[in-house]
């Protein structure tokens, strides 16, 4: 057992902290207020191989592992959750589901672009009925000579306003649970006529992501893009939710690291009382309480990481890490916006966005609820 990053992650992380602070650092408050992410500075982040990091160099993958891509994860968000929501959707829910689930000409068609970065990805499950529970579905495909016919809408697809390729999930049987009936299709969003995308949904935090409903009418699809078994959409998207619950866990772990971050410097800075307030005593105790639950939070999202990369059963391991760093972010960034008084609570410092954007940490990829199901199903005498 080994709770060190090699040299190799290390110098993979230092590479990810610079291009946070460099490329994203100046422009996340603007985003932040545009409702907008920058897409030069995505497509930056694209060739310096920030869509593709777990995934083979056959593919066009940097060849790396997922615990490089939770580290990548908390850099980015410890300076940009809203970026950070886009790389994971991309890397774990859309990529993962071809690099597990497709055949080689379906990686070496729709896998290549994704992960060498010249195309975006997205993931459609949500529908308005059917969020935690997903045998809510009510999007089908139907079979019309060897195309499929698709109708139906789905909420809240991350990156959906620009992605190019995204994972849509239909009922092939409607005569059977939606578990047996779904099946997951390759779709091309930019250049599919019957598919309409609505602008970005009002959000409360990571507000630069893009977030939006997308319908489907009469979306004709060839059967090349089938995803896996005819019936299987359920598995691969429960397979894709198990390892993005670990990059949402790293993304509330780079968010409550941020804003720690972040108060520890106002508070050298900040003067009450003839003394900087980080010189009080209960401020330092309140620094070393959360500085131990985010270093807790780091272990489990390696734990999970490393799980994954051994190829040891992960699932239950990555609910306990987002169930854990998400509640961490969420304190953590609260206790900061406190600490640094009325102007942690003003926008001219990235602590409030950052409070605001660990809520989500909560709700998407299952929400904590769902997250303590997952485990206490899996849970055994120790
Ligand atoms: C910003 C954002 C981005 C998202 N991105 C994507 C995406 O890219 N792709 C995608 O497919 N989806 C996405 N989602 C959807 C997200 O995963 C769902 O919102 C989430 O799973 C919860 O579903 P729901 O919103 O329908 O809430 P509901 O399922 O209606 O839950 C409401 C409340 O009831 C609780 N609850 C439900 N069932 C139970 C139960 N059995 N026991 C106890 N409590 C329960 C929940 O925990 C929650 O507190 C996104 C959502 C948001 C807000």
């Amino acid at each position: 057992m080994d709770f060190k990053l090699d040299k190799a992650h290390q110098l993979q992380q230092e590479l990810f902290r610079s291009f946070a602070e460099t490329e994203i650092r100046p422009i996340a408050k603007e985003m932040d207020e545009n409702e907008a992410l920058d897409l030069d500075m995505l497509k930056k982040a694209a060739k310096y191989g920030l869509f593709g990091i777990p995934y083979s160099k056959e593919y066009g993958g940097a060849g790396s592992d997922t615990l490089a891509y939770t580290l990548c994860m908390e850099e980015i968000s410890k300076v940009d959750a809203s970026t950070g929501v886009t790389i994971s959707v991309h890397t774990s829910l859309c990529c993962s589901c071809i690099n597990n689930f497709g055949t080689e000409e379906q990686k070496q068609t729709y896998l290549r672009p994704l992960v060498d970065g010249s195309k975006f990805g997205c993931f459609g499950l949500t529908e308005t009925n059917a969020g935690s529970d997903v045998q809510g579905a009510q999007t089908t495909a139907v079979k019309d000579g060897d195309d499929w016919i698709i109708n139906g809408s789905k909420i809240f697809t991350t990156n959906s306003g620009f992605a190019d390729t995204c994972i849509l999930f239909a009922l092939t049987d409607r005569t059977v649970p939606a578990s047996k009936g779904l099946t997951a299709f390759i779709v091309d969003l930019k250049n599919t006529p019957g598919i309409t995308v609505s602008d970005n949904i009002e959000r409360m935090g990571i507000r630069a992501a893009s977030n939006c409903i997308v319908t489907y009418e009469n979306v004709r699809v060839t059967p090349d893009r089938v995803l896996g078994p005819l019936g299987k959409g359920f598995k691969i998207a429960m397979t894709a939710l198990d390892t993005g619950r670990i990059g949402i866990a790293a993304q509330a772990l780079g968010i409550a690291q941020g804003a720690l971050n972040e108060a520890i410097k106002y508070g050298k800075e900040r003067k009450q009382f003839g003394k900087p307030i980080n010189a009080f005593q209960n401020t330092q105790f309140k620094m070393a309480e959360l500085q131990t639950k985010i270093d807790a939070a780091r272990l489990m999202v390696w734990r999970a990481a490393c799980a994954e990369d051994n190829h040891e059963p992960y699932g239950p391991l990555a609910a306990m890490a987002k169930l854990m760093a998400s509640d961490v972010a969420n304190q953590v960034t609260r206790e900061c916006v406190q600490f640094m008084g009325g102007y942690g609570y003003c926008r001219e410092y990235p602590v409030e966005r950052m409070m605001r954007d660990a809520k989500i940490t909560e709700i998407y990829e299952g929400t904590s609820e769902v997250m303590k199901m997952v485990i206490s199903g899996s849970m055994k005498l120790k």
